[in-house]
């Protein structure tokens, strides 16, 4: 059983009332992945739930709750807050990277500066002028002296 070798590994312990705990707490994932694959030999556990814990124990998540998950047990919480990613969580690596440089500028790139801002006067032909009360791509309300808001293409809209 796998929880003979954790147990024999000094990982986890066992608690009459409680099962088991988890010993050794800066348990590193190469630990797990050890056990996970010493475990997969012995035929314990099918290859998915190996590569699964692997994943999960490579990705940041918290290395006791993977444990837990991997032996089918429900961690009633997100974090133990002792192993290495719960004092230390390395948040960057649940992030998803960006798989180019053109990605990464795309997503760095500020919003474009209205051309219509809001508060800008405006003449709207046959219609006259008016501020500017907000724009979206391709409208633009304006608010007219007689206190009518009307909404234009921006295309029938003069900046003044
Ligand atoms: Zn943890």
């Amino acid at each position: 059983m796998i929880l003979q070798l954790l147990e024999e590994g000094g990982i986890v312990r066992r608690d009459k009332q409680l099962g088991y705990h988890l010993e050794k707490k800066d348990a590193k994932t190469e630990d797990l992945v050890q056990l996970a694959e010493a475990a997969g030999r012995k035929g314990d556990h099918d290859r998915q739930a190996l590569e699964r814990m692997v994943f999960y124990a490579q990705s940041g998540f918290c290395r006791w709750k993977v444990l837990l998950e991997y032996f089918n047990e429900e961690a009633e919480w997100d974090h133990c807050g002792h192993c290495d990613n719960c004092m230390n969580p390395p948040e960057k690596a649940l992030l998803p990277l960006p798989t180019s440089d053109q990605e990464a500028s795309a997503v760095a790139k500020p919003a474009s500066t209205p051309s219509f801002p809001a508060g800008a006067m405006v003449k709207v032909p046959k219609v006259g002028k008016g501020q500017i009360l907000s724009s979206t791509d391709e409208m633009v309300t304006i608010i007219f002296p007689d206190s009518q808001k009307r909404t234009f293409l921006k295309n029938h809209v003069e900046l003044l």
